[in-house]
């Protein structure tokens, strides 16, 4: 079987989904090919217990009670990386998921499906800083502009509304003489509200037992649980979270012009040498994860955005060209999180109210902005998913066995658990976390490559190396310090620093740097035809805010480049 199509985008996340939107906008035929689930599509009732349909392209086919069915609050349901709904492997549950090795142990948390890792993500959609731009990468900021509002304005991204943890934060950056910041393009530190692609309800649904659904309305419930999946609205296509399952995806289906096949996992790219002897791409082989069957699909384009570890990995896989640069350079945000417990009486003082309740609200709603080092932001997760975030790991061990330094600001460093980890989540309702990404540098060093010692059903698995520099400790530790000064200046009783280990990839960027292992279209150099659209793609870590908004402006300027120049 083979579709008729113009263009193949390779995974539905935060980069496929938009290419697929604006080439079919642009009235190219694409067909998306993702290896992951589908939730609420009505074609796949039970998404990860039988094959269900083949292919949707109608807006007509997304329900959202089914989505309901299948995004819980039960934390374990949605986020365990091995059977969660949100895990890295295939829709079938009696398959394990992928695995990768990572050099260093650890974890990369992504999420395959309809909506890639924006299924779980907190939607926190700052632009970079247009110092890690301009006279780095191969294009200057001011480019990057125009698409940046366009993604803006669609999505839409939209500054958030303060809860608690919020106004508690602002206060101690205030204290800590900050100062707040406005505009989108960031030159000096300080404060500001999170820039966040979640809708805002209008303020007649805070009438009491206004019934959104019923009513028809759609907006934020600041209800939390962004992260185990947002389910919030009166249709699939107006859930409050604008994971792009909910907003890139659906307009792909309405412009008439896409087609998406997820449980279709793509092992190869085909390449063919053109009239000049050039080589280019001409389709893909794409494996059923359900039955194993393997198909062919040919088009005049190929797209890949399987993500930072999984599109150097397909182009290794394929025998693509060699190129020092391919899988090479990967930047994940070195993070840490510096938490602060308050005592009831101080919150009552500076919020009118004893508890922050970190539960409560958009999972981040307020950032500080660090040109030079990085972000610091706040997050808040229901209890479970908190304790093991922000007390669960540590490059230092235990926290009862570390003596904190003289001179720093927290108390205690280190991994919390057992009665203290008890006594602390005691206090969860009132402590604030705050979570660091750090503005890490490029590496050669650092990256994907094949393991060629295992397999899987796709190919030799990715091996990921990553260890950050000494300039990026620095960083770091100058973020965590500022972090506790602000909690200090707030008002907490207790701070705790964590200190992650450098193995949690979460924001994996840069991995087929744009200009290098592309051109500047995002067209890789040595294969024609042959586009990128995910982090990838990224040509550093931005300086450390989070990266999904750039990918996506990238993606649309790609989307028009593959336009000017094939169609
Ligand atoms: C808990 C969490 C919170 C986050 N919060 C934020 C945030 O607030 N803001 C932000 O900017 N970023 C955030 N991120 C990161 C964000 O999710 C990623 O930046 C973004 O999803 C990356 O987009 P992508 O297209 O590169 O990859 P993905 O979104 O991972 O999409 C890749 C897709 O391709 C599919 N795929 C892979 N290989 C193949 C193949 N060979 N064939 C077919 N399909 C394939 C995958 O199944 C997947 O669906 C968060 C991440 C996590 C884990
Ligand atoms: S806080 Fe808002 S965006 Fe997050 S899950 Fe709740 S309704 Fe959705």
């Amino acid at each position: 079987m083979e579709y008729d199509v113009d263009v193949i985008v390779i995974g539905a996340g935060g980069g496929g989904a938009v290419a697929a939107k604006e080439l079919g906008e642009k009235g190219i035929r694409v067909l998306v090919l993702e290896a992951g689930p589908w939730y609420g599509n009505e074609k796949w009732p039970r998404p990860n217990a039988e094959h269900g349909g083949e292919s949707s392209s109608s807006i007509e086919d997304l329900n959202l009670p089914l989505l309901k069915e299948n995004f819980t609050d039960l934390e374990n349901d949605m986020n365990d990386l091995v059977s969660g709904k949100f895990r890295w492997g295939p829709a079938d549950r009696s398959i394990g998921p992928w695995t990768r090795s990572v050099a260093n142990g650890g974890t990369v948390w992504q999420s395959a499906g309809v909506g890639g890792t924006t299924l779980i993500y907190t939607a926190n959609c700052p632009r970079a800083y247009p110092v890690a731009v301009n006279n780095i990468w191969p294009i200057p900021y001011n480019e990057l502009i125009p698409y940046y509002e366009k993604v803006e304005e669609a999505l839409p991204v939209i500054d958030s509304r303060p809860t608690a943890k919020e106004n508690l934060f602002y206060y101690g950056a205030k204290q800590a003489n900050w100062n707040e910041l406005t505009g989108k393009d960031i030159t000096r530190p300080g404060y500001r509200p999170q820039p966040n692609a979640i809708l805002l309800r209008s303020e007649e649904a805070n009438i009491p037992d206004y019934d959104m659904e019923r009513d028809g309305e759609y907006g934020c419930t600041f209800r939390g649980h962004c992260i185990n999946g947002c389910h919030i609205g009166p249709k699939v296509q107006a859930v409050a979270k604008r994971s792009t399952f909910a907003s890139y995806i659906p307009w792909a289906l309405y412009s008439g012009n896409v087609q998406v096949r997820p449980n279709a996992f793509v092992t190869q790219i085909l390449t063919e040498p053109d009239s000049e002897n050039v080589l280019r791409a001409v389709g893909v082989i794409y494996k059923d994860t359900w039955t194993g069957e393997v198909f062919e699909q040919r088009a005049d384009v190929v797209v890949m955005a399987g993500g930072s570890i999984e599109t150097p990995r397909l182009w290794l896989n394929s025998g693509l060209p060699q190129n020092a640069w391919v899988g090479r350079g990967l930047v994940n945000h070195w993070m840490d999180s510096v938490t602060g417990i308050f005592d009831r009486e101080v919150l009552m003082e500076v919020l009118g109210s004893p508890d922050i309740s970190p539960f409560v609200g958009q999972n981040g709603a307020a950032r500080f902005d660090y040109p030079g080092l990085g972000v610091i932001q706040t997050m808040g997760f229901s209890p479970g998913l908190y304790s093991s975030v922000f007390y669960g790991m540590s490059d230092k061990g235990f926290a009862e066995w570390n003596e904190v330094s003289p001179g720093e600001l927290w108390d205690m460093e280190g991994a919390v658990v057992g009665a203290r980890l008890k006594e602390i989540m005691m206090d969860y309702k009132r402590t604030l976390s705050l979570l660091i990404f750090t503005d890490d540098e490029v590496n050669q060093r650092n990256g994907v490559s094949l393991d060629y010692k295992v397999r899987d059903a796709y190919g030799y698995i990715p091996k990921i190396v990553y260890y950050p520099s000494d300039k990026d400790r620095i960083k770091r530790d100058r973020l965590a310090t500022i972090s506790a000064n602000i909690l200090k200046k707030a008002g907490a009783r207790t701070i705790l620093r964590s200190n992650w280990p450098a193995n949690l990839y979460i924001h994996i960027q840069s991995t087929m740097r744009m200009g290098i292992v592309t051109d500047t279209d995002c067209e890789a150099r040595q294969v024609k035809r042959l586009f990128i659209a995910d982090n990838s793609v990224l040509y550093n870590s931005l300086g450390g805010p989070n990266p999904t908004l750039t990918t996506q402006a990238l993606a649309v300027r790609t989307s028009e480049k593959i336009k000017d120049k094939y169609f």
